[in-house]
């Protein structure tokens, strides 16, 4: 088993000063830490018996992606503002540092579809849990979310209500 801690790089100050930024790009650069994580993370969506997974622009992209494809499940996307090309649901939020608004495809959710919500990392939650809203909006039912990292000091899965919240590594 590969220590996959060893792959998430501290960046001091980045992109503010005061933030350390964990850098994710080291676990995707090894392939075997890579499958472990993307194994590790199939393991525990296995109870939530989701449809479909969310990925959030841009680094859970990769995650939601690798894990649509191993679990034979639909992927779709929420995005920054201007990039989605149909009519999109919008909603606005606040980040650990600074604000941000994430659209979604009005015909991404079916009512009733179950959806696991996947970032790279949980900070304060609220990215996340702008997802759920935007699933809720559609009528799907949020069945659980799944980070890689997990900034358990910032309480984030404060913010994400019922569904379970699954992570890999915490700090
Ligand atoms: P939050 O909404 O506060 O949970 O922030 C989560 C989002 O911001 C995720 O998409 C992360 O990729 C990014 N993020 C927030 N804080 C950090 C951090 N310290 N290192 C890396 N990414 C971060």
């Amino acid at each position: 088993m590969i220590e996959l801690k060893d792959f998430i790089r501290d960046v001091p100050d980045f992109p503010k000063p005061g933030i350390v930024f964990k850098d994710i790009t080291p676990l995707l650069q090894d392939a075997r830490a890579w499958a472990q994580a993307i194994e590790q993370m199939q393991q525990r969506t296995q109870a939530l018996q989701a449809d479909l997974l969310l990925g959030i622009e841009s680094r859970g992209f990769l995650f939601a992606g690798a894990l649509a494809k191993q679990l034979g499940r639909g992927l779709i996307i929420a995005r920054k503002p201007g990039k989605l090309p149909y009519r999109s649901d919008e909603v606005s939020y606040d980040l650990e540092y600074g604000s941000n608004t994430l659209q979604m495809h009005v015909d991404a959710v079916k009512p009733g579809q179950r959806v696991i919500i996947v970032d790279d990392l949980l900070a304060t939650g609220g990215t996340a849990a702008a997802c759920s809203r935007l699933v809720g909006k559609q009528r799907g039912v949020v069945a659980g979310y799944l980070f890689c990292v997990e900034l358990s000091f910032l309480q984030g899965r404060r913010q994400l209500g019922d569904a379970p919240v699954e992570s890999l590594l915490q700090y």
